[in-house]
């Protein structure tokens, strides 16, 4: 619904046309939303666990009903393809199915006993939290922080990219509906420096978790600074897929290719450096310029398309500058990089080969279909290249000597590797990363360690000495 601030457009990226006017949030409703979160904490925090179980599967079972609905929304707010989103509106309910499990024992803490004292240990809810969301696959990525704030009984005032705000209000309706108290969960829409800046300003706000660029996180925390936030922060990627000579090739192509073009390039875990051996280099930059050149860019709705249009102009025209810088910089453009069409933000799937690691295209996060190729000679190179970033989110590492895969992971600056695989994420695992890619985890109960707040008490069995001062 519109307050004072009025309204902002939507536009779809395929031809620019208008989807929706949204409510512009301000500061004064980034108050009101989080009073209402304030007034609702008490009886959600004290909420039995099984009751929260509850209705987060029956959110669960809503968004399993509506996911049709979340995914054609999702399809033309962000321009991502079909047949990616059709499976990221599930992942959605099943994040919440997952932590809804959890639920029961997110309170759970342990019993540390000494001679004279018995320690006990358990877990609080922190208060009214903030999530602040990206435009890729933005109803999966708030799902992911949202699940686990109200299993952990925090309550939430969630504030969407501007680029993409529709999914979050399918969020609100379906949480509604399943019976979330009113209060529980608060949606305003606004931009970063409107609505977000005052969220994570709010003195009522007691954490903050964000996904998002890495210098937005740099700006959020100096933002929380005064209110001494707690702060999770999901943020940018250069990440490198390395393949040695002893890979499977075949297998190794299908990822590489997977990890960077999927969902548009525009996902944090892509793998948008390629590290590969010299002495199959060639070999492979072949393979990977055939299957290149056989990818379908198309509009998202097209069950056949496998890259959609970019977001929006502005990101557009960053992708495309890069394509400029990694021409003027001396790398080799061995597919891709032109428009497609004159309207819409769409782009052939781009490869830049013999790059160096300190070209921009090799150090900075281009967030598209757009991925750079650097060769090594060994090991040790691969290393040195591959941690030469200022980035650590994910690795993902090629090779059927086993040793050598681990000996490589154990050096390797990351979060999170994978070795023979592309991305899967299993949810009890840590998700995360490291420099510039993030602080803290979620996945697990690394979420509930993040949204909560751990407490001891300690019970004396009245077996020790007090010192008596004054006696
Ligand atoms: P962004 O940082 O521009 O915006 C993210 C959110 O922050 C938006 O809701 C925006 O309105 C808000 N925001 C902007 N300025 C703010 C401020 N001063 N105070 C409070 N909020 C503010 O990011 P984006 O362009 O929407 O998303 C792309 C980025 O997200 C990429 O860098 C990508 O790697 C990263 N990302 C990371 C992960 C991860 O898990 N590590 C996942 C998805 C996306």
């Amino acid at each position: 619904m519109p307050g004072k601030g009025g309204t902002f457009e939507t536009r779809s990226p395929v031809d620019e046309s208008l989807i929706a006017p949204v409510a512009l949030g301000t500061a004064a409703d980034i108050d009101a939303a989080a009073q209402a979160a304030k007034s609702a904490f008490p009886a959600w925090a004290a909420m039995a666990g099984d009751r929260r179980k509850a209705i987060l599967h029956k959110i669960a079972d809503l968004i399993e009903e509506r996911a049709t609905e979340i995914a054609l929304c999702e399809c033309w707010d962000t321009g991502q393809a079909w047949r990616f989103m059709s499976k990221a509106a599930l992942r959605g309910a099943e994040n919440f199915r997952y932590f809804a499990d959890l639920a029961p024992s997110a309170r759970d803490g342990k019993s540390l006993p000494t001679r004279t004292h018995w320690n006990v240990t358990t877990r609080v809810p922190i208060g009214p939290v903030g999530v602040i969301t990206p435009w890729n696959t933005p109803f999966m990525l708030s799902t992911w922080k949202i699940a686990p704030a109200l299993a952990a009984g925090c309550t939430v005032v969630h504030k969407p990219a501007e680029f993409s705000p529709l999914s979050a209000r399918l969020l609100a309706e379906i949480c509604h509906e399943a019976g979330l108290p009113p209060g529980v969960l608060n949606l305003v829409n606004g931009f970063g420096e409107g609505a977000g800046r005052a969220l994570t300003e709010h003195p009522d706000i007691k954490a903050i978790a964000f996904v998002g660029e890495s210098r937005t996180g740099s700006m959020i925390m100096r933002q929380g600074s005064e209110t001494l936030k707690r702060v999770h922060f999901e943020l940018g990627g250069k990440n490198p897929c390395i393949v040695f000579e002893d890979a499977d090739l075949d297998r190794a192509l299908d990822a590489a290719i997977f990890m960077i073009y999927s969902l548009n390039g525009e996902r944090c875990t892509s793998a948008s450096r390629l590290l590969v051996q010299d002495s199959i280099a060639d070999n492979f930059h072949d393979m990977l310029v055939m299957r290149i050149n056989r990818i379908k860019v198309g509009h998202p709705l097209d069950p056949r398309t496998e890259i959609g249009p970019l977001i929006h102009q502005t990101h557009f025209d960053k992708v495309t500058d890069y394509v400029a810088i990694g021409k003027a910089d001396g790398a080799t453009l061995a597919a891709g990089g032109a428009r497609v069409g004159d309207a819409g933000w769409f782009i052939r799937p781009t490869l830049f080969t013999d790059a160096t690691p300190n070209m921009r295209i090799a150090q900075e996060e281009v967030f598209g279909p757009f991925l750079t190729s650097i060769r090594f000679k060994d090991d040790s190179e691969a290393l040195e290249i591959a941690n030469g970033v200022v980035y650590g989110l994910t690795g993902y590492v090629w090779t059927n000597d086993m040793s050598r895969a681990l000996r490589f992971s154990e050096k390797l600056e990351a979060g999170m590797i994978w070795v023979n695989s592309e991305n899967v994420r299993h949810l009890p695992t840590p998700f995360g990363g490291v420099k510039a890619s993030g602080i803290g985890r979620d996945g697990g109960d690394w979420s509930f360690d993040f949204y909560m707040e751990t407490k001891n008490t300690s019970f004396a069995l009245g077996q020790h000495n007090i010192q008596r001062l004054g006696a």
